[in-house]
């Protein structure tokens, strides 16, 4: 039996690959091994979201080389892989195959053919008609938490991404298919499922057979509710789209208590000429309207964000809408980042024109302004009870366990390992960074 190790860089639809990779080739006959030095096969799923992705592939790959020499297979997965394709082999020769981000399935054959000796071996073809969307249970990332894709690739192409190129256009998974896969996690006693997707709220399956018992304005919402009748206790999606973010799924997640009360909606920026100039189909306008509509739902919806501050020509003006955006939404959480231009994407073309000092004092100036409604959200919850899945023991007290809320904060609180898995309620009484501590009640 041959050992492979898996390692997995970038987001939660990576991570989900991963899982399924695991899946496939242990049903292949191959170990996964946690011990890098004991496999025969490296895989490494890789991310082209963040700067300098192929240098820093081609580091790790050298490391791996320089550690085992020639005895190990090195395989390359992800969205480097698809978008850099056969260059990766004249640019580092220890890669010796490389698997696209809808090729997965068949990495048991891209194995198989390197063995048998065939050189600079490569797949980016699609995903085969019949490809298994499940995964085996000893591989998801959590006991008790399961990742359910619903939709992969995007059609939006703001201007700074890489994704569209990477993972294609966006194809929805049939209802039945998603609904199917809750039942059988449900049955082996996942808690909470997590439907996920570069956009889910694009989710426009081909057929609708399967969601016309439920009510619902767009096939996102009447899914959310066919989901949340399935029984499973907690049902969180991610990402969503501003401009696709229909009011109804707040209705959905109101009338719904296993629908968590959380959304992630990145605004990017609050400024309506940096929002056209990175092509993102919505204006802060209209994404207030969406923030007033979750504002109002009776079950406090947390919400989180993705900010890019410094993209080309934004001015100071434009900076300070954002700033004013981010007061006027108070939220819960938000990922900022400085602007980096990806090559390949139509941003790349134009003037880096914001230096990387002022960008750092935007982002700095940006994180201290959110640091404040963090504190402000983490401490409105003081006195409260929240529920919370007990997910592991915390990492910084053995006497305590550690969950995230239906808002999705973590929680840390005193209790034994024998309430892993379960759903308690907890009565907060401390907030401190990014964490909440309280006591079971
Ligand atoms: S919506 Fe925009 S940012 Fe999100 S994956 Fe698609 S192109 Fe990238």
């Amino acid at each position: 039996m041959k050992k492979v190790y898996l390692e997995t860089y970038g987001c939660q639809m990576n991570v989900s690959d991963s899982e399924r990779v695991s899946s496939v080739l242990k049903s292949d006959g191959y170990e996964i091994t946690e011990s890098e030095e004991e496999a025969e096969i490296v895989l490494i799923n890789t991310c082209s979201v963040r700067e300098k992705a192929e240098q820093k592939l081609y580091t790790r790959v050298g490391q791996i080389r320089k550690e085992s020499g020639n005895d190990k297979k090195v395989g390359v997965l992800g969205c480097v892989a698809q978008l850099e394709g056969e260059t990766l082999f004249s640019q580092n020769r220890g890669i010796d195959f490389i698997v696209g981000t809808k090729a997965v399935g068949r990495i048991s054959s891209a194995i198989d053919a390197s063995f048998k000796g065939e050189k600079d071996f490569i797949d980016l073809g699609e995903r085969e008609n019949e490809y298994d969307w499940s995964v085996d249970k000893d591989y998801r990332h959590s006991k008790y938490i399961a990742f359910v894709p619903i939709i992969e690739g995007c059609n939006k192409f703001c201007t700074y991404c890489i994704v569209p190129f990477s993972r294609g256009r966006e194809i929805s998974l049939a209802p039945a298919q998603i609904i199917r896969q809750v039942l059988t996690l449900r049955r082996e006693g996942v808690r909470e499922v997590h439907l996920i997707g570069q956009n889910v709220n694009s989710y426009r399956p081909k057929s609708t057979e399967g969601l016309e018992d439920f009510h619902g304005a767009t096939p996102f919402s009447r899914l959310l509710r066919a989901v949340a009748a399935t029984g499973i206790e907690r049902i969180k999606f991610n990402t969503s789209f501003p401009r696709d973010f229909h009011p109804d799924i707040v209705d959905a997640i109101n009338e719904n208590e296993n629908l968590c009360n959380w959304v992630h909606l990145p605004v990017q920026s609050g400024s309506n000429s940096v929002l056209r100039a990175m092509r993102r189909g919505h204006t802060i306008e209209s994404y207030f309207e969406r923030i007033d509509k979750i504002r109002e739902s009776p079950r406090r919806i947390a919400l989180t964000t993705d900010i890019i501050v410094g993209f080309p020509g934004e001015a100071i003006e434009d900076f300070e809408d954002t700033k004013a955006a981010v007061q006027y939404c108070e939220y819960d959480s938000a990922y900022i980042f400085r602007y980096s231009p990806r090559p390949g994407t139509p941003a790349f073309e134009r003037a880096d024109d914001v230096s990387f000092e002022e960008k750092t004092r935007r982002f700095l100036e940006l994180e201290s302004l959110q640091k404040i409604n963090q504190q402000n959200a983490l401490e409105s919850y003081l006195g409260r009870k929240v529920k919370v899945l007990v997910e592991k023991n915390s990492t910084r007290n053995i006497d305590e366990l550690s969950g995230h809320s239906t808002c999705h904060k973590v929680v840390n609180f005193k209790g034994s390992s024998e309430m892993l898995g379960k759903i308690v309620e907890v009565k907060i009484s401390e907030a401190k960074s990014f964490t909440l501590y309280g006591e079971i009640c």
